[in-house]
């Protein structure tokens, strides 16, 4: 029988157009825009100002406090200074506007050629890396657990439809890729780690499996989404269920995605921080999809210049399920930047919601076990306490349960806003 976890829906994977494409170099235009805000935590403070000269590599932002991660110039050029740009929420921050002189000049750290575990750790710090699965919480946070951990997980399940940036990662940089899975091991000083890929990728399996020479457990995975789910993943790999607002280190697990295993291998064995990353272009408005190396800061608009496009009527940054909408093309790539799709009409299920019909499809899908529907209903009387008690916290946003209703209700919505008032109503609390 294949790993995988309870529940989930199994969408149209539509990762046709692109996987077979071996992922192309794409360097920005003549300017790039870094934000300083990459991570989860608390934004960089900028370390360079108006007219300084700066190689690819160079940091531009440092970390301010633990949870935080250094960004750095992924050009050679000139500083034009800090702009505030809308990232992809929409919001504003402020991002370091560099001169792209076209030479790509570069500043890389020493090799670690035999580091040690703390040695690991800091480098992996210094160089900026984050969860590049699309989470963006520091690496070197999640290398430092105050718990043993016996498991180290390595996600290269990718189960959003479209999108095939691992995919591509793990068919071209397999040794690399296993160098960095072994050092990771190395820093959390784990007993075990497993590599879990869906069999919708069967020659990812078998190229990673090359590779592994039986240092890593490669295994297959059930074609199911959110299979790359966090706690879906462990559950699917070691049958350990993480409690109810507890962390994977709590049962002795640390989960990482392939793209960060890969980036913790360019930073120890190239000397390279965290600015280049792989990354797709789909979707049913793009005619020519692709697979990318792509630099961060090069704005959304640049990318899509070079491909023809039709009419789309929604940008998405990361997967259609759990990726963000774009209210335009201004946001840049950033570390967590996994795909851009553009999305036709055809492509897009009707919004229009009509009333719950009590057919429980949601309930039965939900990998969590919970109960949108009466989060919905409870949050439509504005019942905050009653909708508390169906546990919307323990929602990961994962959007199966809006993609099996046949009224088309936008239930996560409901239960992202339900989380966001139990928060605030417990922060204004304490
Ligand atoms: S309630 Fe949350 S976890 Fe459950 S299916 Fe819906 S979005 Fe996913
Ligand atoms: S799937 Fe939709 S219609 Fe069915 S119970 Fe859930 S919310 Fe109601």
């Amino acid at each position: 029988m294949k790993a995988t976890f309870r529940f989930g829906i199994h969408p149209d994977d539509k990762k046709d157009r692109t996987k077979d494409l071996v992922a192309e170099r794409l360097l920005p235009d003549e300017k790039v825009y870094i934000p300083l805000s990459q991570h989860i935590g608390a934004p960089c403070e900028p370390v360079v100002e108006k007219g300084d000269k700066v190689r690819a590599g160079d940091m531009v932002g440092k970390a301010k406090g633990f949870v935080s991660a250094n960004v750095f110039s992924s050009v050679s050029g000139v500083v034009e200074g800090i702009v505030q740009r809308e990232c992809v929420s929409g919001q504003k921050i402020d991002h370091i506007a560099i001169v792209n002189d076209g030479k790509y000049e570069e500043k890389n750290m020493p090799v670690l050629t035999n580091p040690t575990s703390q040695e690991i750790i800091d480098r992996v710090r210094e160089a900026g890396i984050v969860g590049m699965g699309g989470a963006c919480f520091p690496t070197h946070v999640k290398l430092s657990p105050n718990k043993p951990i016996k498991y180290l997980i390595i996600n290269g399940a990718e189960c959003e439809p479209y999108i095939t940036a691992d995919y591509r990662l793990m068919m071209e940089q397999g040794k690399e890729l296993v160098e960095g899975i072994l050092l990771l091991k190395k820093a959390l000083q784990a007993e075990y780690v497993y590599l879990g890929i869906e069999d919708n990728k069967p020659l990812a399996i078998e190229e990673m499996k090359k590779h592994s020479e039986d240092l890593i457990k490669v295994v297959p995975l059930k074609t199911k989404y959110p299979q790359g789910g966090e706690k879906q993943i462990i559950y699917a790999l070691t049958r350990l269920q993480v409690p109810r607002c507890q962390l994977p280190m709590d049962v002795g697990c640390v989960v990482d995605n392939v793209g960060t295993a890969f980036a913790v291998y360019q930073a120890v064995k190239r000397g390279k921080p965290c600015y280049e990353r792989y990354m797709t272009i789909s979707g049913g408005a793009v005619k020519n999809p692709k697979n990318y190396i792509v630099r961060t800061g090069m704005p959304y608009e640049d990318i899509i210049k070079r491909h023809e496009v039709t009419d789309y009527i929604k940008a998405v940054c990361g997967g259609p399920m759990m990726g963000l909408s774009l209210p335009n093309l201004n946001a840049v790539v950033t570390k967590g930047t996994s795909s851009l799709l553009l999305l036709t009409k055809e492509e897009i299920r009707e919004t229009q919601p009509s009333a719950c019909i009590n057919c429980s499809r949601c309930h039965m899908v939900c990998p969590m076990n919970l109960m949108p529907m009466m989060i919905d209903g409870y949050m439509k009387k504005n019942d905050l306490e009653k909708a508390e008690e169906y546990d919307p916290i323990s929602c990961i946003e994962c959007g199966s349960c809006a993609y099996v209703c046949p009224a088309r209700i936008p239930l996560v919505q409901s239960i992202r806003l339900a989380k966001k008032l139990i928060k605030e109503r417990g922060s204004k609390q304490s």
